[in-house]
């Protein structure tokens, strides 16, 4: 993996040009069937990163600055709208479509110089845990090839752990940037909601969905999160916050800082070597002059069945929109308006898509609102209620980020229940709209990544951040 840093040193003692050609040499060699076969990546967007490397490197000749990503490659989930490439949301039925503008997120990294190389595999809409819902294909993890990357934004994880970009966008709506960067060993943040913009991110569950960095180190994710975060007119629910400098902010020692652990996440279902991983964290940050602090966030176990019943009502209201009108796939063979409308979802569609969009519509028919989808709503407040008691108490909270290891490819697909549970330490941050990270904290003795989640309150990323670069620190001393 390469730092933002050295990729900007390389762009400027070489181009950006260059640089770019580089990594799409790379990704010709090791992504693809014929290489390592990690498919991470969907589509490549050569003339679009080509122009922009060129722009980059007319500048630097000038000697101006050409941003604080100039040259540096980086990537997109493949649920974010961007001209010059397809945006197929993993699915069948966007097959074709070419969106006409581009996401905040991605004009964004544009402007702030980075050379958008393509557009990155990913779970069909979002929906998954393990990128084996993709309509294209599965991705492999590259820190072991028989193993999944996690889910859903496998693609975006895989890209950078694999040395393909330095830096990815994702998208979390339960634990999609999370999971995926505990499973590839890299660094992933899912910012508070509202801090970035959605706009132009294909919608899986709004008041859930979140965009976010993926990166070989902290210090990246906090120069991505400086560049992406703030308010958007486009966008009604991102927040009108001041943009903090979060590289800055990482300088501040952890000293004093109160680390909250909260105990739920240490149950049954924990796998010994993650535990032993994240006790270890804790040792460290305690050498570090941080206060440990027991934390109780009681209706935990009840993270799980109320996103899925938020999610999934959400999600069938927002693929309504596929239809076969207005974008991609339209099956052909039909008569009448209804009966095109059906086939073109029942062709596009995967199982795992129609499977949520039946629940969620069961869940916000007439008979069944208030029975599902208003108690969860009233639920998702109290899950959020633990963590607003929980940071007056503490200024983080740390806690494994996954159950376990990566698995096998097709050890979950049957049953959605296993898969569920996944996310069982992701969801509960999703349903509060706090920040989150995960941190490479080791390995397994079989040399499979460990990632442990730090979470911090509301608009808190610069203290999350701190806390995660004194853990990623611990790791180069052990
Ligand atoms: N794995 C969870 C799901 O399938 C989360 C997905 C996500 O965060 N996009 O819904």
């Amino acid at each position: 993996m390469q730092t933002i840093a050295e990729a900007r040193a390389q762009a400027q003692a070489g181009t950006a040009t260059a640089l770019a050609e580089r990594h799409f040499q790379l990704i010709a060699e090791q992504d693809g069937p014929d290489g390592l076969g990690i498919h991470s990546f969907l589509a490549l967007s050569r003339e679009r990163a080509l122009a922009q490397a060129a722009r980059v490197d007319e500048l630097q000749a000038k000697g101006q600055n050409a941003g604080p990503l100039a040259g540096v490659p980086v990537a997109i989930k493949d649920v974010l709208a961007m001209t010059g490439a397809p945006a197929t949301a993993g699915s069948k039925i966007l097959a074709g479509y070419q969106p006409p503008y581009d996401a905040t997120a991605v004009r964004k990294l544009e402007a702030a110089g980075a050379v958008l190389l393509g557009k990155l595999n990913c779970d069909e809409f979002a929906m998954g845990s393990s990128n084996e819902n993709s309509a294209y294909g599965p991705v492999r993890n590259p820190r072991a090839l028989d193993r999944v990357p996690g889910g859903s934004s496998g693609g975006s994880a895989a890209a950078v752990a694999a040395g393909f970009a330095v830096a990815t966008l994702g998208t979390d709506t339960g634990g999609s940037i999370r999971q995926p960067a505990a499973f590839c060993g890299v660094v992933g943040v899912l910012p508070t909601y509202g801090r970035v913009s959605r706009f132009g991110l294909i919608a899986f569950a709004s008041s859930l969905d979140r965009v976010g960095p993926f990166t070989a180190n902290v210090s990246d994710a906090a120069t991505l999160l400086t560049v992406l975060a703030g308010q958007d007119p486009l966008d009604a629910t991102s927040a009108d916050r001041p943009v903090e400098d979060f590289s800055a902010a990482l300088a501040r020692p952890v000293e004093g800082l109160r680390v909250g652990v909260p105990e739920e996440y240490f149950g049954e279902g924990l796998d010994p070597e993650i535990r032993a991983a994240i006790e270890r964290t804790l040792d460290g940050l305690r050498a570090r002059g941080c206060e440990l602090v027991k934390i109780s966030l009681p209706h935990t176990r009840y993270a799980i069945p109320t996103y899925y019943v938020l999610a999934t009502a959400e999600a069938s209201s927002n693929l309504s929109r596929f239809d076969g009108v207005r974008f991609g796939l339209r099956s052909s063979e039909s008569q009448t308006l209804s009966a095109m409308f059906r086939r073109t979802r029942e062709e596009g569609f995967g199982a795992e898509v129609k499977r949520r969009i039946l629940l969620g519509t069961y869940s916000l028919s007439a008979g069944y609102y208030d029975a599902y989808y208003r108690k969860a709503q009233q639920v998702r407040m109290l899950v959020a209620r633990d963590f607003l008691d929980a940071f007056t108490r503490c200024d983080v909270l740390v806690a494994p980020m996954t159950p376990t290891p990566p698995f096998k490819p097709g050890e979950k697909v049957d049953d959605p229940m296993a898969m569920y549970l996944a996310d069982i330490y992701s969801v509960a941050a999703s349903l509060a709209g706090i920040c989150g990270m995960s941190v490479p904290c080791g390995e397994t003795k079989d040399g499979l990544p460990i990632g442990v989640q730090v979470m911090g309150p509301h608009f808190g990323e610069s203290t999350m951040l701190r806390a995660g670069l004194a853990i990623e620190q611990m790791q180069e001393k052990m």
